[in-house]
């Protein structure tokens, strides 16, 4: 799996390993979650692997794991930030139509607030 090594130039794998701090809101031996610098809404969060994969389109069935665990922890999260009642979304960015700007697979949860429909 070349996606699987953590990728010297990526800033979510420096997030990672603590060399660029974050607010963490969630962490076990497979995921983190952190606020996002740039919140798009009151409650703005990024949930990553801790191993760096580049992005959905390249995730294989022997990541089947991994990609289940990233979003099987969302309603946990979701209840950390107290937005089980009220709402939330999750996001994910594929390639550059859809916006994204780091190439290491995550999504986004986004609440807090009344959120635009798409
Ligand atoms: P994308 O557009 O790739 O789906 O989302 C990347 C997100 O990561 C953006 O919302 C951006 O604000 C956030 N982000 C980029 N760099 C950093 C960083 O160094 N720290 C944190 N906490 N978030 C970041
Ligand atoms: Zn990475």
């Amino acid at each position: 799996m070349v996606d699987k090594k953590n990728d010297n130039n990526c800033i979510f794998c420096k997030i990672v390993t603590g060399e660029v701090p974050c607010q963490q809101v969630y962490s076990d031996t497979t995921v983190l979650a952190f606020e996002d610098i740039n919140p798009s809404a009151k409650i703005h969060v990024v949930v990553i692997p801790k191993t760096h994969y580049t992005s959905f389109s390249t995730l294989r069935p022997t990541d089947d794991y991994v990609v289940g665990h990233l979003f099987s922890v969302a309603g946990k999260i979701a209840n950390l930030l107290d937005v089980v009642t009220s709402g939330y979304r999750i996001v994910v960015n594929q390639g550059s139509d859809a916006g994204q700007e780091i190439d290491h697979f995550h999504y986004h949860i986004l609440g807090g607030q009344k959120l635009h429909n798409l």
